[in-house]
Formats: C-alpha cells, sequence, structure tokens
C-alpha cells in the first residue's frame, strides 16, 4: 500500500481523473468547441492587449468590470448578481460547496454532464440520478417523485442537455423548480444554439439559479463560466471561492471578445445552419439513430450489438476524426458517439468518413 493510499479517500482511488483524448493531428469534434478562431484583427488586437498586462498583480478578486459586462451583454435581470468562475466547472464546484450540508442530497437526470455527480462525490454528498426514459426525455412524474423522496438540497438541470442534446420541455423544468425544496440550477451552457433561456425568469423564482459558459461561443481556452441568482445565492457561492480564480489574462480577453460579441455570435451562427445541414445527411445513413438536438453536437447510436459504436469511433478516429465515445460507461449509452458541429470542411470530413466506417 503506497503512503497516498493510505490516505485517500477510497472513493476518489476507485474513480478515474476526467479522461479527454488526444487530439494531434485529428479533425476535432470531441468536446463541442467552437471551431472558430478570432479573425485576424482582433487576434492582434488580444496581442497587444495581453502585452500591455501587469502579469505582476494579481487580478482584481471581485472582477467587477467583467462582470458587470456580462450582466449587461447577457441580460441578467437586475436585482440578480453574477459570481464567476475558472469555468463553468468551477461554478458547479462552488455551488456543489456551499450547499455541502452532512446527508444533503444533489440530484439530476441522467445521463447528464459528469461533474455534477462528480463534485456531489468530492463533498460527500449522495447523488441521486432520475434516468431520462429510453429516448432521453424527461420523465418528469418520476423526478417529482423522486425529488419527494430525496428532499435535495440541490438540482442541476442541464438545458440543453449534455451529453443527449435535447432542451427538456419548459413546463416541465418550472413544475421541478416550484416543487423543489432547495436550489435548482439550470444549466445553459449550450443556450447561444437553443435560443431558449430561462435567464429573464431569474426574478420569478427565488430557489433558481442559472449558470453559463462561454466555452462553446469560441473562447474554451479562456476558461470562463459563470452563474446569475439572487444575490443571496450569489453572496455564498462567493465565500467558497478561491479569491482570483478568473486571471488577469482571461479577465482582459474575455472583456475584449465580450465588447465585440457580435464576431463569436455571427460565428455560432455559422454553426447553427451548419447543425441543421448536418442533420438530414446524418439521419440518411442505415444504421445510425439520431437524436434531437438543441445543442452544437449530435447524439448518435449505432445499431448493433456490443462493440458497434466503438468499432465506428475506431473508424473514424482511423480515417482522421475524434468524436466522442460513450460506451461501456452508463448503459442507457452504449454504442453511443457524440460529434460536435464544426467548420462546412470538418463536417463535410465526418460525414463522408462516417459513411465508410458504417
Ligand atoms: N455544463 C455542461 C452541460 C457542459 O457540457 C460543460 C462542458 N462540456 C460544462 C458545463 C463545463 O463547461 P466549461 O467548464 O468549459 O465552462
Amino acid at each position: 500500500m503506497s503512503a497516498a493510499d493510505k490516505v485517500v479517500r477510497p472513493e476518489i482511488r476507485a474513480m478515474r481523473a476526467y479522461q479527454v483524448s488526444d487530439a494531434t493531428g485529428l479533425v476535432k469534434l470531441d468536446v463541442m468547441e467552437s471551431p472558430y478562431g478570432l479573425p485576424k484583427e482582433l487576434a492582434e488586437e488580444v496581442g497587444r492587449l495581453v502585452a500591455g498586462l501587469s502579469l505582476n498583480r494579481y487580478p482584481v478578486p471581485t472582477a467587477q468590470k467583467l462582470r458587470a459586462l456580462i450582466r449587461r451583454v447577457m441580460q441578467v435581470p437586475a436585482g440578480c448578481d453574477v459570481l464567476l468562475g475558472n469555468g463553468s466547472d468551477e461554478c458547479i464546484q462552488y455551488i456543489t460547496a456551499s450547499v455541502a450540508r452532512e446527508g444533503a442530497v444533489v440530484m439530476a437526470p441522467t445521463p447528464s454532464f459528469a461533474m455534477f455527480s462528480m463534485h456531489a462525490l468530492f463533498y460527500r454528498l449522495r447523488f441521486a440520478g432520475v434516468p431520462l426514459r429510453a429516448d432521453f426525455s424527461l420523465d418528469a412524474e418520476a423526478f417529482l417523485a423522486a425529488m419527494a423522496k430525496e428532499c435535495p438540497a440541490l438540482v442541476w438541470i442541464a438545458y440543453p442537455n449534455n451529453p443527449t442534446g435535447n432542451a427538456f420541455p419548459v413546463a416541465d423544468i418550472e413544475r421541478i423548480v416550484r416543487a423543489a425544496p432547495g436550489l435548482v440550477v439550470i444549466d445553459e451552457a449550450y443556450q447561444p444554439f437553443a435560443g431558449a433561456t430561462f435567464m429573464p425568469r431569474l426574478a420569478e423564482f427565488e430557489n433558481m439559479a442559472v449558470m453559463r459558459t462561454v466555452s462553446k461561443i469560441g473562447m474554451a481556452g479562456l476558461r470562463l463560466g459563470y452563474v446569475a441568482a439572487r444575490p443571496e445565492w450569489i453572496e455564498a457561492f462567493d465565500k467558497v471561492r478561491s479569491p482570483f480564480n478568473v486571471n488577469v489574462v482571461t479577465e482582459a480577453v474575455a472583456i475584449k471578445l465580450l465588447e465585440n460579441k457580435a464576431v463569436l455570435d455571427a460565428q455560432a451562427a455559422r454553426v447553427l445552419a451548419e447543425r441543421e445541414r448536418m442533420r438530414p445527411e446524418l439521419e440518411r445513413l442505415p444504421g445510425l439513430t439520431v437524436y434531437p438536438t438543441a445543442a452544437n453536437f449530435f447524439l448518435v447510436r449505432v445499431a448493433g450489438g456490443k462493440g458497434a459504436g466503438t468499432r465506428v469511433f475506431d473508424a473514424l478516429k482511423a480515417q482522421g476524426v475524434l468524436v466522442k465515445d460513450f460506451s461501456g460507461g452508463v448503459p442507457s449509452l452504449e454504442n453511443c458517439l457524440r460529434i460536435t458541429v464544426g467548420t462546412p470542411d470538418e463536417n463535410r470530413i465526418l460525414l463522408t468518413a462516417m459513411r465508410e466506417a458504417l
């Protein structure tokens, strides 16, 4: 037994660190990034901006300017505040930490984003997932019944959901928020591709927060997410925050890019148009079930027995395309692949490779 084995908690020893595949030399369609870089002029402006930063200084701990800009640009309702995270991953950590009472329960539909249950584990909370139906639709009755039984401190609803891509019905989410005894966080990581949002409704529900990220609209490398809610929630999340969690480069560059948000919006619109162009092409492929999506990716299921999905994943990779393979994890995702929408060229390569692979 190693020295670490003696002290590291068994449930941490038993888990695997978050896996991200090496994408060197591959068409990268695995983690829902924007496929577009910055236009040259804007990239040069960013370069000059970074050159002028005082990297010897700590960031302004409250990131006032960026928070004010986010409130304005993202239309956070008056009377609500915003907390920034090093990616929305870190917001998930802070939100979980702030409600981590002994014996508290965290809930989410499953499958959903892995970090919801991982942070519950890290903070010793019990995670009670409620399975989606076989077609990945939300079983609202089952969720409400489970909530009545579990009395969760925290409920996560990814809207649209990852990895399934669908956006659950608004009326069902409203019922969950109304019935929840604790906090409900609507994770809107894919909002730019969904159109719909709960943001304007924050004032209506005292126990709701809306979390977003700039990762899917071209800034994944900056690591910036945010959560908007009534000030009493934000105050609580802020107490468990690392003092300088948003670094000076992220803050300055995010301000510059959000001031030029029209550029990012135009890129997202191209991704959206490509998604609609790809959908019938994917649906036409034999042996593939394409699930409804409101996000910048498709979840598909490869027909066949055990190993069929992984065989297609490997064949795509051999042809230079990296997607995400969900086989071998949650049983309901067996033979499922998640394909991020890329540039028109990347999507053409993917579709050709997929025709070959099936
Ligand atoms: N929420 C959901 C639903 C996601 O899919 C992701 C990333 N895949 C995140 C949050 C985290 O994003 P980030 O940390 O890049 O903001």
